[in-house]
């Protein structure tokens, strides 16, 4: 059996990736598993989501807690506490990350002791998309890994991205984008072995006394400690020549991230800004531009 745990961000994909690779995989006569694990519900959450596919039928449930393919959809999740990526990682397997560095780099930043394939799919998304939305990428990048076949993958990609749109032009979009990716992975030989089901130990979560884990406030804030805009793809900046300081973006910010200057003029905290670019699209006089952002390192 083959086990792989996608990682991405909320709104990135990470679910339906996991979909296009266990369609695929149904389509080439395995029998496959696949679903999500949510943490908050939230765009830009960390979430977890799986693929089983087995010749034989899978009785395995639950989590995947040692995978033999891992792939990472937001390189920034390698650094956060609350996602573990790598956690379980086999030696024999292979982690892909999507980030603007080469595989060698990637290795010795994330001290990654399995192989590595690295490319940068967000771009990828933004050029033949428009978007940085990543799924039927991700199940791209994943199928060539599985060894599946690009045939498949389309009619996968297809049947998936046409339960969430039925236009057309966007559903072709993401067969090419996903069948491109699919053709820019090297395939590298998988050792898979056969190990005893463990359990879930991606997140333990003791039994708490009710006095902590009721919905009562007992200690001090600590959403300070929790910096929720490292993994933008786009920031916003603003041009304080076009600004007409209609205050339109400070509204409509769901984040309450942009304050006001002390010219009248808004501005938006980094660290917590989640990139979502509203605050761009609501502007009447387009005064916002969106720059991207990669991870640097
Ligand atoms: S992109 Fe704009 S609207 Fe979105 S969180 Fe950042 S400042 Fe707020
Ligand atoms: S919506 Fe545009 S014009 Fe209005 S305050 Fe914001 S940046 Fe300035």
């Amino acid at each position: 059996m083959l086990r792989l745990r996608f990682h991405g961000r909320g709104g990135q994909g990470a679910k339906v990736a996991s979909r296009v690779l266990g369609t695929a995989a149904f389509f080439e006569g395995y029998y496959a598993q696949d679903f999500p694990l949510y943490g908050a519900e939230r765009r830009g959450a960390p979430i977890a989501a799986f693929t089983r596919i087995s010749r034989e039928p899978i009785l395995e449930r639950g989590v995947i807690a040692e995978p033999d393919i891992v792939i990472v959809m937001d390189e920034t999740l390698l650094d956060d506490p609350m996602a573990h990526p790598l956690s379980g990682l086999r030696e024999s397997g292979i982690v892909f990350i999507n980030t603007t560095h080469n595989p060698v780099e990637a290795k010795t930043r994330y001290k990654v002791t399995a192989q590595i394939i690295t490319l940068d799919i967000t771009k990828i998304g933004l050029d033949m998309l428009g978007k940085p939305v990543l799924s039927a990428l991700a199940g791209g990048v994943a199928s060539r890994i599985a060894g599946l076949k690009g045939d498949t993958l389309k009619k996968a990609v297809e049947k998936e991205v046409s339960e969430i749109t039925t236009e057309r032009e966007i559903i072709l979009k993401n067969m090419e984008a996903s069948l491109y990716c699919f053709n820019a992975i090297q395939l590298m030989e998988i050792k898979i072995t056969e190990a005893a089901y463990k359990g879930s130990p991606i997140f333990t979560m003791p039994f708490e006394a009710a006095v902590i884990s009721s919905p009562t406030i007992n200690t001090t804030t600590n959403t300070t400690m929790r910096k929720t805009g490292n993994w933008r793809v786009f920031k916003p900046v603003w041009d304080y020549d076009i600004c007409t300081k209609c205050m339109t973006c400070f509204v409509r910010c769901p984040d309450g991230c942009i304050a006001i200057n002390e010219d009248g003029f808004p501005y938006t905290d980094y660290d917590n800004c989640k990139g979502c670019m509203i605050c761009a699209e609501e502007c009447p006089v387009k005064a916002i531009e969106r720059v991207r952002e990669v991870h640097a390192w």
